[in-house]
């Protein structure tokens, strides 16, 4: 209902998930522009080629998730160069935005703005490296892997999954059935 009333002023509800801790978010998403053009006006053109890097590294990682130092090297391999310190404050202010998040083994993650408002850009500009969970069909960065069929599900619904099956567990996926066992991502 509120998304009808707020639909002509393009603004829209989304929910989204945080794919590290299940909690569920709900955000505000502007729907006149994309996501990308509205970075690029809140950010630096060279920040936006970094940002850009750095998703791209995430979702190619196949964990989705990258280390602090090497997300601090891809700095290196910007056109114009930023300097360590300016980069470190840009992490910052896109942790503060809630485009990325700290993990808590210290690696970088999208956090659950990206993951609602990039949704379509990284299904767009990927499409040979995103997975999609094969319980809730949604883009999955993070998550747990079948090691016989290579179905990729997020951990809350591979956990809500197995909760209801017994202690033979099997995948989710319904081709494949096989005794669960995990491909552990790395
Ligand atoms: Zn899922
Ligand atoms: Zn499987």
């Amino acid at each position: 209902m509120v998304n009808q009333r707020i639909g002509p002023v393009n603004l829209e509800i989304r929910k989204g998930v945080e794919e590290d801790d299940g909690h569920h978010y709900y955000v505000l998403a502007n729907t006149a522009e994309t996501a990308i053009s509205r970075l690029s006006t809140a950010y630096s053109p060279n920040e936006m080629e970094l940002f850009k890097k750095l998703v791209e590294n995430i979702v190619e990682s196949g964990d989705g998730k990258i280390g602090s130092l090497a997300a601090m090297n891809l700095t290196d391999k910007l056109e114009k160069r930023i300097g360590k310190e300016e980069a470190q404050n840009f992490f910052n202010r896109l942790e503060d935005d809630r485009w990325i998040k700290k993990n808590s083994d210290g690696k970088i993650s999208l956090s659950v703005r990206s993951i609602v408002e990039l949704d379509q850009y990284i299904k767009d500009v990927y499409p040979d490296y995103i997975k999609l969970c094969s319980l809730c069909k949604k883009l999955c960065l993070q998550g747990c892997q079948c090691e016989n069929c290579g179905a990729k599900f997020h951990f809350r619904c591979s956990n809500a999954f197995f909760s209801k099956q017994g202690p033979n567990k099997t995948c989710p996926e319904s081709n494949c059935r096989a005794p669960w066992g995990q491909v552990v991502i790395r």
